[in-house]
């Protein structure tokens, strides 16, 4: 569409967010509506847009993707960041994971392509919809004990999972007690035992968790230390927190764990970082990454020794 003069958007806007007949158009009009003032870059024009997108108009807030669209469109980044990191709660609370998921990851990947730093609380929130995520993918690997890591990383943040505590404390329990984590499985199982879990515990699993509660075996599989890619003191490998030099570790795509520097490469799609061997034998029976879902070929997987630009998350990248 060719821009002609302020008013002449001015008045296309006004058509375009007025009432429509179908949700389909209305959709229509409002990406239009959103691709004109992106390009109109007029503060006077953009207000009345928010406006209408946040329901003062018609006392009907419209879906928030639109005004995430938006700010990605003027280039109001922290603005864009916000919305994203609220789109995702509302579908987190949902129960849409997946989907929330997905929001965080594009918007991650917006910032990171302008050089923008990630908020903190967007990077936190990715990091835990992605442990959850990995969950999954590490049981049908065969690999119980990384599931039982996840699995303590998101009950830790059990709250941000507020439509399946009871499933996921759950399996908790069952993954850490397969995998020796016993410990960790008897915690587990004593939190789903209060009234406010119990009666909603799936009765296939219900005397088993009494029992494990009843008759604790405390025993506990040690975590892993590995090095921090940073200063190389030694942490437990799903640390993300380096107690050595304070630094924010990035986990790797594939295990959730904190990277290392001599076993280091990224996605060759999203440039999100993995533990190289662990990507390599991934790839050995999956095709797709779990942070972008892209088709990724074992060939394209290359070992990185520069890794220093990857450790710098939620700091300006100048
Ligand atoms: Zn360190
Ligand atoms: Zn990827």
């Amino acid at each position: 569409m060719k821009i002609k003069s302020k008013s002449t958007i001015g008045k296309a806007l006004k058509h375009l967010i007025k009432k429509h007949p179908t949700p389909e158009i209305e959709a229509m009009a409002i990406d239009l509506a959103i691709d004109c003032i992106g390009k109109a870059n007029n503060d006077t024009l953009t207000n009345i847009l928010i406006e209408y997108l946040m329901g003062d108009h018609d006392g009907m807030p419209k879906d928030a993707k639109y005004l995430f669209k938006l700010y990605l469109s003027l280039k109001k980044y922290v603005e864009a960041a916000k919305t994203a990191v609220l789109i995702a709660r509302q579908e987190q609370l949902s129960g849409n994971y997946r989907d929330a998921h997905n929001v965080l990851f594009s918007m991650y990947s917006d910032l990171n392509k302008e050089n923008i730093k990630i908020p903190s609380e967007l990077y936190q929130n990715l990091m835990i919809l992605h442990s959850y995520v990995l969950i999954k993918i590490q049981i049908k690997q065969n690999n119980h004990l990384r599931a039982s890591r996840l699995l303590c990383r998101v009950a830790e943040n059990i709250s941000k999972f507020p439509s399946h505590i009871v499933q996921i404390l759950t399996s908790a329990v069952i993954e850490c007690s397969r995998s020796g984590l016993h410990n960790s499985a008897f915690n587990h199982a004593t939190m789903l035992l209060r009234p406010e879990y119990k009666d909603m515990i799936d009765p296939k699993f219900k005397k088993k968790i009494e029992s494990l509660v009843r008759h604790p075996e405390r025993s506990e599989i040690e975590e892993v230390a590995t090095p921090c890619p940073n200063c190389n003191f030694k942490l437990l490998e799903y640390g993300l927190t380096c107690p050595g030099c304070q630094i924010n570790i990035p986990y790797c795509v594939v295990t959730g764990a904190h990277l290392i520097r001599d076993d280091f490469t990224v996605c060759p799609k999203c440039d999100f970082p993995a533990l190289y061997s662990e990507f390599m034998n991934f790839l050995e029976s999956e095709v797709n990454c779990p942070m972008c879902s892209n088709t990724i070929s074992r060939n394209d997987v290359k070992k990185i020794v520069e890794i220093d630009k990857y450790l710098k998350i939620n700091e300006d990248k100048n």
